[in-house]
């Protein structure tokens, strides 16, 4: 188990990487109430993601500017260099887990990875829309995040209103799939309260260090 905290001059990103079991998966049924197995796409795309638990943090950067704030989604983007640094096993689609902006509080949190079809865009982003209301913008400042697991696949949707529609079934389906305890303890996880979460994130900082491995809990 380790964390890698890596800087780059316009962010900073730290990733951890811990052991993963089959346990998720099945517990994902089992809140979901489903009575059959799940597809043998499902469980190979889940199984396949070595790399769950994934940590990362990094500066919110401007997004694309659709307005996703008015549609009550908006969506806290990563820079390049997050986005560029995901392990190749995580592929695009929809996640759930944890976020926090700073040192700020823990919430839920629905990521969307990839180019979102619906806008096909041209540029991969990570986006993370967290479950919670907040007073004020967070540009500029470090979001950090565990995704914990995979909802779904990214797809093209026929309107803005289905596009809305699914976000927010994923986000109801984040919410319960949280409380599990093999999940709900990742929230208290010390990658949330280590000393680089509150540091702040600078370009100075940038140019002193290019990398550093620091030995997890
Ligand atoms: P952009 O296109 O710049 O990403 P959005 O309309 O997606 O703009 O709004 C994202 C911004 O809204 C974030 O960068 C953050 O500063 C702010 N924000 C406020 N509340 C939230 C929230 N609950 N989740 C994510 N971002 C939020
Ligand atoms: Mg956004």
């Amino acid at each position: 188990m380790y964390i890698n905290i890596l800087f780059s001059h316009s962010s900073v990103l730290a990733v951890k990487t811990v052991p993963v079991g089959t346990a998720r998966l099945t517990s994902l049924c089992r809140v979901r109430g489903h009575s059959v197995a799940p597809s043998k796409a499902a469980v190979s795309g889940i199984q396949n993601m070595k790399s769950l638990p994934y940590f990362c943090r990094g500066e919110v950067v401007q997004g694309f500017g659709r307005g996703s704030k008015e549609l009550g989604i908006p969506t806290a983007n990563f820079p390049d260099s997050v986005v560029d640094n995901l392990p190749a096993d995580i592929s695009t689609g929809i996640y759930y887990g944890w976020a926090c902006i700073g040192n700020g509080d823990v919430h839920k949190m629905v990521m969307s990875i990839g180019w979102n079809p619906y806008y096909k865009n041209t540029k991969k982003s990570m986006e993370t829309h967290i479950i919670h209301k907040f007073k004020e913008d967070f540009y500029g400042q470090t979001l950090s995040v565990v995704l914990v697991s995979y909802i779904r696949s990214e797809k093209s949707f026929p309107s803005l209103e289905d596009l809305i529609a699914a976000i927010n079934s994923d986000i109801e389906e984040a919410k319960v799939q949280l409380e599990l305890p093999e999940h709900s303890q990742l929230k208290e996880d010390n990658f949330f309260t280590s000393t680089t979460n509150s540091s702040p994130v600078s370009s100075s900082s940038a140019a002193s260090t290019s990398q550093s491995i620091i030995n997890g809990h």
